[in-house]
């Protein structure tokens, strides 16, 4: 049975979908207004590895992921400059809604790049922000009727003294839920946690659009509720995001949709990643501080390093990231792969009775037990009651979780030349001639390859 930690309850659950045999999935997504970098990253490894568990275990997965190209302020509480508009500043760019787009655009792709290499799967839709605002307005129109909202200089408010127990994900005292000290931007406002779901009145903003309130734009938390009800229903299964949302974004979130629909709960169970911090102690939000997935590679880092990496600390486990630990990560990922190339090219057949399927099954579904599963994985291809053949049928199974690409390991393409100078060496190592043989080493490292010597047979990889 797959168990679940659910912020809402603060328990990890048995998880029980609302339609038998389908999971509804959706997470927050990316503000394509920067370079993502590798703590956001985390998040949709961690994502992808939930994903790919609810999969695991036989069941649809219906997954929604938005793409926040408008009206995310600097805050999460609606003060300070939309993030977009800062990026079109930053790139130069006439401030135009063209302008806005192609920022969007380009780093949308650029996270997309990244998603790809880190082998997470798409899911069924990435839902755009600025293709959904008539849905952000009907349901802005639905809270409306029901009498949560109110009208400010700012905007169309929402009463959160209204919403039926506010507080009840965050589990602090209302007086905590308002953005700390931040400036106050509407001295209309009746609570300091009430928030807009549409802004008016903002000349400068480029993008805008006819509303019943008037030109303007969606507030953030909005898009989410909008886009997740239609593609997953008015009630669903697993809402994710880091753990900055949740005394903001996801109770505004939680707030409006059961105000629009009436029904509670509006999502079962919320995941929530906690962040990956540098060594210095603090993960530094601004821009260009962390590093990205290409500022990796430049560093001759495999992105699926990050991926191992990520999968030996628990989800709601602050990651420690620091080079030395990437570093040890890669030894290990390296080691596996060499593992299963080495296997790939044998065909011995053991069949012993073994439990180790079972043992996966259990890590993953303990709340995503991914450093447990690792080494469920690591035993497999210790044991020597296993063929080979056995060993990578099971790493395969596995890698369906985990994601690590071992099916589709393959030796570097060697050319014949660097091929039969290895055969020369293995002779000369069958003939126990180690001048010979360490002379002919030396010849394939200085043509750029390296040669690695296993219990049968060698390894040949481009340095
Ligand atoms: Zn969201």
């Amino acid at each position: 049975m797959l168990k679940l930690y659910n912020t809402l309850t603060r328990k990890k659950e048995n998880f029980k979908p609302i339609k038998a045999g389908t999971a509804s999935l959706y997470g927050c997504g990316p503000t394509v207004y920067w370079y993502q970098h590798i703590g956001n990253m985390r998040r949709y490894i961690f994502e992808d590895i939930l994903r790919r568990t609810l999969l695991f275990n036989n069941l649809k997965v219906k997954h929604v992921i938005n793409i926040t190209d408008v009206g995310h302020l600097t805050s999460d509480a609606d003060e300070g400059e939309d993030k977009m508009m800062k990026a079109i500043k930053r790139e130069k760019l006439p401030p135009t809604s063209e302008s806005l787009l192609k920022v969007a655009r380009k780093y949308e792709d650029s996270f997309l790049d990244d998603a790809r290499k880190l082998n997470i799967q798409s899911p069924d839709k990435w839902a755009r922000a600025t293709e959904h605002i008539k849905d952000m307005i009907n349901l802005i129109k639905k809270i409306e009727k029901n009498g949560y909202t109110y009208k400010t200089k700012v905007g169309l408010i929402f009463d959160t003294s209204k919403s039926k127990d506010y507080t009840k994900l965050a589990k602090l005292k209302l007086e905590d839920m308002k953005a700390g000290s931040r400036v106050e931007v509407d001295p209309e406002r009746k609570n300091p946690s009430d928030f807009a779901l549409w802004i008016t009145n903002q000349p400068k903003h480029i993008m805008q659009w006819d509303s019943p309130w008037g030109r303007g734009f969606p507030g953030w938390h909005i898009e989410c509720s909008a886009m997740s009800s239609k593609y997953l229903g008015d009630q669903f299964d697993i809402h994710t995001g880091g753990e900055e949302h949740i005394p903001i974004h996801h109770t505004n979130e939680i707030a409006q949709s059961e105000a629009a629909c009436g029904k509670h709960p509006w999502v079962k169970y919320w995941l929530h990643m906690r962040w990956l911090v540098l060594k210095e102690g603090k993960m530094s939000k601004s821009e260009g501080k962390v590093f990205t997935i290409s500022e990796l590679e430049k560093k001759g880092y495999d992105p699926l390093d990050f991926r191992y990496l990520c999968l030996l600390t628990h989800y709601r486990k602050r990651l420690l990231f620091s080079l030395e630990s990437l570093d040890s990560a890669k030894k290990t990922y390296d080691r596996l792969k060499n593992i299963i190339l080495e296997l790939k090219t044998k065909k011995d057949s053991k069949k012993s009775k073994n439990t180790y399927e079972k043992d996966f099954l259990e890590s993953v579904n303990d709340d995503l037990n991914t450093s447990k599963a690792l080494s469920v994985l690591w035993a497999v291809l210790r044991d020597s009651k296993l063929g080979s053949k056995e060993k990578l049928e099971l790493a395969y199974e596995f890698d369906k979780v985990l994601g690590l690409s071992l099916k589709e390991l393959k030796e570097d393409k060697i050319p014949k030349e660097i091929k039969e100078i290895a055969e020369k060496r293995q002779k000369a190592r069958t003939e126990k001639d180690w001048p010979t043989s360490d002379k002919l080493r030396d010849e394939i490292s200085s043509k750029g390859y390296e040669i690695k010597d296993l219990k049968e047979g060698y390894l040949i990889n481009k340095k």
